[in-house]
């Protein structure tokens, strides 16, 4: 029976109105000052669910929520920062606000993992827009109208999508040469729709991606994912937003005719699945037969503990969802405030996996999204005098490096795969030379 819900407007909250949250009235004009600064280069937007439903406001500045979508003065190199502000205070001229802020946002590693360059798939040798294939099975695309999200997180690493550096974004308006694609890669198994949040679209833009795939000449697409943060931000939208039923009607109708749909569910915290709305909306997506697994980087201020991890696992096996990764914080916008040291998310992994039974130990991480592919670090041992990290392959651009452990040196500063070295004396790791061929020759020359 549907419960009588009154849906709450969706108001959305940047540097330009927070002035008008009451939450926000407490804090000094500097602090407000401080946060517009931020705000000037990495994008910020909340809305009224996450202030008034998931951030304590008796716990601030610590709350991890609050942390998750307010940005922080410590976001971005001290430098920087004062130049934004002083520019603030003077009141300056937008485009020159505009062009110091782009300024430092290139610096800010705009692209990780050579996501622009090196994924981007051919047709007829013409770029199919809005797409990536990296791994063979496994396709993403990125509708046009899903490149926002109801939210934003502060450790974005597709943040250049939101702050209007046009140049900069790879999305796709017609789903029409991604099915002639995917026609022609008959190879491909899942087709993973993401942006931003492809839950911002309606339920009628979803369709046009999801709906063509049910068709016989896409046999061989078997899973659906759709990756999305809207349980956490907006779960209003699976129980009273206007075309909630249309939306769940289409899953259901994946899921009837024959495929496996997964909900791709970020979340961050614990708290996100603790409102009874989060959890109502689990139930509602479950009820249509398509399954939630559960991901989340690993983020200093946010989650960096075990007991987050541990409680979030808990609570997400008992609510139905199924833990999927823990990512390694990407090398991207203000990775200096979210960063862990490897071998410290290593150790939050295993201290929290230690703690939950086989049910959530489905999860896999801590899992770098790298050039080659998604490392993950397996453990930390010493073999002959040497400490080492022994890692693996959850996904690479060559498949038969998948599942073989390679070992990098310990290095206890090291944040990324890149800061890494061979262990035992060996000049490269194995998949190295095989790597800089397929980069060079496969798919560089191809563009
Ligand atoms: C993670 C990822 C996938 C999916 O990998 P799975 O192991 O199937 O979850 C596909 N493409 C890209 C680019 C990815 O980063
Ligand atoms: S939900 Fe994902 S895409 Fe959207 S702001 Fe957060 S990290 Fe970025």
């Amino acid at each position: 029976m549907r419960q009588c819900i009154h849906p709450p407007k969706l108001k959305f909250y940047h540097d330009k109105n927070i002035y008008s949250l009451p939450q926000i009235q407490k804090f000094s004009k500097r602090e407000i000052l401080e946060m517009q600064a931020v705000a000037q280069v990495l994008p910020f937007r909340t809305n009224s669910y996450v202030v008034e439903q998931l951030i304590d406001w008796d716990n601030i500045p610590n709350d991890p929520i609050f942390r998750l979508t307010f940005p922080q003065k410590d976001m971005l190199p001290s430098e920087d920062f004062n130049q934004i502000v002083a520019l603030l205070e003077q009141n300056a001229p937008k485009e020159v606000i505009t062009e110091v802020a782009n300024n430092i946002r290139r610096r800010l590693n705009p692209h990780p993992g050579g996501q622009q360059k090196y994924n981007v798939p051919l047709l007829n040798s013409e770029v199919v827009p809005g797409v990536q294939h990296k791994y063979r099975e496994t396709v993403l695309i990125f509708p046009t109208a899903g490149q926002t999200c109801h939210a934003y997180c502060t450790f974005c690493f597709r943040w250049p999508q939101f702050v209007g550096m046009d140049d900069w974004k790879f999305a796709t308006r017609e789903s029409g040469r991604f099915q002639d694609y995917l026609k022609q890669h008959q190879e491909v198994t899942d087709v993973l729709i993401t942006g931003g949040d492809p839950m911002t679209m309606k339920a009628s833009q979803l369709a046009l991606y999801v709906e063509p795939l049910l068709e016989p000449e896409f046999e061989h697409i078997q899973t659906i994912r759709i990756g999305t943060k809207s349980l956490a931000y907006w779960p209003y939208r699976y129980i009273t937003d206007p075309d909630t039923d249309e939306l769940l009607g289409l899953f259901e109708k994946v899921v009837r005719m024959g495929k496996h749909l997964a909900i791709m569910g970020h979340f961050s915290h614990w708290k996100e699945l603790e409102t009874p709305i989060a959890q109502e909306a689990i139930r509602r997506i479950c009820s249509t037969g398509a399954q939630i697994r559960a991901q989340s980087p690993l983020v200093r201020h946010i989650n960096d503990t075990t007991e987050v991890w541990t409680r979030m696992w808990q609570m997400q096996v008992r609510l139905g969802c199924i833990p999927y990764y823990m990512f390694v914080e990407r090398q991207t916008g203000a990775k200096n405030y979210f960063e862990i040291p490897l071998f410290r998310a290593w150790e939050i992994f295993q201290g929290a996996i230690q703690k939950v039974s086989g049910l959530s130990r489905t999860v896999r991480g801590p899992v770098m999204s790298a050039l080659p592919g998604k490392v993950v670090i397996d453990g930390i041992v010493k073999i002959n005098q040497e400490k080492v990290f022994v890692l693996s392959f959850l996904q690479a651009r060559e498949s038969d490096w998948c599942k073989r452990p390679f070992f990098a040196k310990y290095d206890a500063e090291a944040t990324w795969l890149t800061a890494l070295r061979p262990a035992f004396e060996e000049k490269k790791f194995f998949y190295e030379s095989q790597l800089e061929e397929i980069l060079t020759t496969k798919l560089f020359s191809s563009q």
